[in-house]
């Protein structure tokens, strides 16, 4: 059994503020090691629940926040960037199930550090009309590669999304959001057991049957993707990649099957990063 683990920062046990989760921020070298035990609690809960292997892909920032010597030994970690597929890198349909750690709500969203991809740039996002974020989009994309989603972790906001999105998804809250910046924090030896629970229950399966990967979808239907920019200036330079088309001034919409979809989004992120000359905040 192959397990996926794609690793935010924002949803880490102990963390709240931008000082913890951006290289260079005054706590980041305490954080990153942070993120490292939340991994390990998951990575060793797979195991536990039989994995045979385990991939863990450093999905925030600069990806390369997770430092190889501090994860269980026998990880196989997805380290760096630029990477086509982004926060869902060396995803592949042999793998049995996938985890997300770390995890944040949506842009708008009253959760810890809540935000979609990008700090600023992006303000809404929409999946076939549905507003989503980075766990629903996670979500769809593994489901279109044919692998589960079953369990993530990160804050209370965060497991909520996940539960709007897929309730039969195990969610471990390892905080509890009390503003943007601000949380309530579960002690770690607490949330770490949290996140060894939830783990070993999405593998365990709803029905006690652990997950098997579905056959890929061949002919995903297509899906609509729309972003809502901050900056109209980015909108207006989107509109030059074929197939995108506007729906309003700062709203650009693309109709394609996922994953490819995904895959188009991480360049209009890289357009957007160029004219803003903001480098993506997550
Ligand atoms: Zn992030």
């Amino acid at each position: 059994m192959r397990i996926y683990i794609s690793a935010d920062m924002e949803g880490v046990t102990g963390l709240v503020d931008a000082d913890d989760v951006q290289p260079g921020g005054r706590d980041y070298e305490r954080g990153r090691l942070m993120m490292a035990e939340d991994v390990n609690a998951a990575v060793e809960a797979a195991f536990a629940a039989g994995a045979t292997e385990v991939t863990v892909n450093d999905a925030h920032g600069p990806m390369r926040n997770l430092l190889p010597e501090a994860l269980h030994p026998e990880v196989r970690l997805v380290r760096g960037r630029p990477k086509q597929m982004g926060m869902l890198a060396g995803l592949t349909p042999e793998h049995a199930a996938m985890v997300c750690v770390g995890y944040h709500s949506r842009a708008g969203e009253l959760g810890v550090l809540s935000h979609s991809f990008m700090g600023h740039e992006i303000e809404d996002m929409w999946l076939d009309g549905r507003p989503v974020g980075e766990i629903g989009l996670a979500h769809a994309t593994a489901a279109a590669i044919g692998v589960p989603v079953v369990a993530l972790t990160g804050d209370d906001r965060a497991c909520a999304e996940m539960a709007d999105w897929d309730a039969s998804v195990a969610t471990a809250p390892v905080k509890y959001a009390r503003d943007r910046f601000a949380a309530e924090l579960r002690p770690a030896g607490e949330a770490r057991a949290e996140i060894r629970r939830a783990v070993a229950a999405g593998l365990a399966g709803p029905r006690g049957a652990a997950p098997r990967a579905a056959a890929p979808q061949a002919a995903a239907a297509p899906s609509v993707l729309s972003v809502r920019w901050q900056s109209a200036s980015v909108a207006s330079t989107l509109l030059g990649i074929p197939g995108v088309t506007a729906t309003d001034p700062r709203t650009v919409q693309a109709r394609g099957a996922l994953p490819g979809l995904y895959r188009q989004f991480g360049v209009w992120m890289r357009v957007a990063s160029s004219l803003t000359n903001q480098p993506p905040y997550c």
